[in-house]
This record gives C-alpha cells, sequence and structure tokens, in this order.
C-alpha cells in the first residue's frame, strides 16, 4: 500500500466487496477526490443521495443532490426507498436504494459518499460492503480546508467541526484509512481499491 494508506491487509482481488463506502470529516475532501476521479474514470458509479439541505452555488439537482424537501425526505423514508439515511449538521441526506441496488444486481463497482452514521448502517445492512474513511494531514488542515471552502457560516462550520470529531474517533471501524495530502494520490488508491484499475 502507498503511504497515503493505514489500516488493515488489503482484500485480494477474488473477494472484493462491488460497495464502497467513502467517508470522513466535512472538509476532508471527499467531493474533490470523487471528482477528481471521475474525471480519469467516469465509469465508476457514484450513487447521488437525497438531501434536505439547499444547494451550495453551482450545486445542481440530480447532479450533486437531489435536492428534496422536508415532507419529500419524509416521504422517501416512509416508503423504505431509502437504503440509509442520517441527519447531519442540521439536515437530513438519504442513499436512494433502487438504483444501488440495480448497479450492484448488474455486477458493477458502486461507490456511496455518505457520512459514518450512514456507513455503520450500511455495514449492518451490507456486511460485505469495502467501508473507506478520508482522514485530514492534520487537525489544523481540515480546519483550513473547511473553512476555506467558504461555503458554510461560521455556525455551520462549528457544527461540522463537532461532527468532525466524532467522525475522526471512528476512525478504526472503517477497513482502510486513506490520508487526504495528494488528491491525485488518494483518488488513485480508491480506485485501486474498488478493483477499477
Ligand atoms: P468534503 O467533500 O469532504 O466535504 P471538499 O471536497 O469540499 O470536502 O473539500 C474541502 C476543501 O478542501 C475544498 O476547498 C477543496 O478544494 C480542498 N481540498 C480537498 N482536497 C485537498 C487536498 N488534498 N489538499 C488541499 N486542499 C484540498
Ligand atoms: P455536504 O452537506 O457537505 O454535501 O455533506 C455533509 C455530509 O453528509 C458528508 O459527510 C456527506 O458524506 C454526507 N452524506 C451525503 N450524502 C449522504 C447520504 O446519502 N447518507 C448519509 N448518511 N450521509 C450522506
Amino acid at each position: 500500500m502507498a503511504a497515503t494508506s493505514r489500516g488493515t491487509t488489503p482484500v485480494p482481488p477474488e473477494s472484493r466487496p462491488r460497495l464502497t463506502v467513502l467517508s470522513g470529516p466535512s472538509g476532508v475532501g471527499k467531493s474533490t477526490v470523487v471528482a477528481h476521479m471521475r474525471k480519469e474514470h467516469p465509469e465508476v458509479w457514484l450513487s447521488v443521495s437525497a438531501t434536505t439541505r439547499r444547494p451550495r452555488p453551482g450545486e445542481r439537482h440530480g447532479v450533486q443532490y437531489f435536492f428534496v424537501s422536508d415532507e419529500e425526505m419524509d416521504k422517501l423514508i416512509a416508503n423504505g426507498e431509502l437504503l440509509e439515511w442520517a441527519e447531519f449538521a442540521g439536515n437530513r441526506y438519504g442513499t436512494p436504494r433502487g438504483a444501488v441496488m440495480e448497479r450492484l444486481e448488474a455486477g458493477e463497482p458502486v461507490l456511496l459518499e455518505i457520512d459514518l452514521q450512514g456507513a455503520r448502517l450500511v455495514r449492518e445492512s451490507m456486511p460485505e460492503a469495502q467501508l473507506v474513511f478520508l482522514a485530514p494531514p492534520s487537525w489544523e488542515e481540515l480546519v483550513r480546508r473547511l473553512t476555506g471552502r467558504g461555503t458554510e457560516p461560521p455556525e455551520v462550520i462549528e457544527r461540522r467541526l463537532a461532527a468532525a470529531k466524532i467522525e475522526l474517533a471512528a476512525e478504526s471501524e472503517f477497513d482502510v484509512t486513506l490520508v487526504n495530502t495528494s488528491v491525485e494520490d488518494v483518488a488513485r488508491e480508491l480506485l485501486a481499491l474498488m478493483d477499477v484499475v
């Protein structure tokens, strides 16, 4: 494994799970890594979650998220349409079940980018899933990235940093940790873990 990885021995290719979950504290660089990876490998399918959070500038419905109202989220949950869902920093987020199951049934690799609570729920319902934790090089760097992104007001940053402390303490629950020092390196390692390259 490259220097950015720590954790358990890599799973041999023949028994590699098809479902990979990427989690890590807000601001660590999950979206950046996934975007970089998909620029090079557009065939990697990423689940698009539903969220009650308002779109950030440039985010589009159906691309980064399905932006839904509280009532629509209530319905998705009540109708069992979500594989998992969680409340994170004041908003709800959930993974649409149908699209994920279709891809898995077709034998295609599936990537979920979800929070710690969601990762735990996936582990319960799909123990064969591979859980990957994206860690910051340091706490100071995480604060710098989250603040520097400039997408959240100070009180939301505080909530996200409080959640980050909890998420960082749960790193050992994951199969592998990738430290996001270099976006290119992490994207390459994630592809290898997903058995795409
Ligand atoms: P997340 O999706 O985990 O919340 P983002 O992908 O939005 O995080 O990244 C948060 C900020 O950190 C962004 O401004 C992004 O450009 C920056 N960033 C991501 N990865 C790195 C990296 N390896 N080195 C420096 N800055 C990074
Ligand atoms: P953001 O608001 O920064 O886009 O996402 C906040 C957090 O919600 C991130 O940790 C992200 O991974 C997580 N998240 C996004 N989609 C889902 C989802 O469908 N389920 C869960 N549990 N978390 C999600």
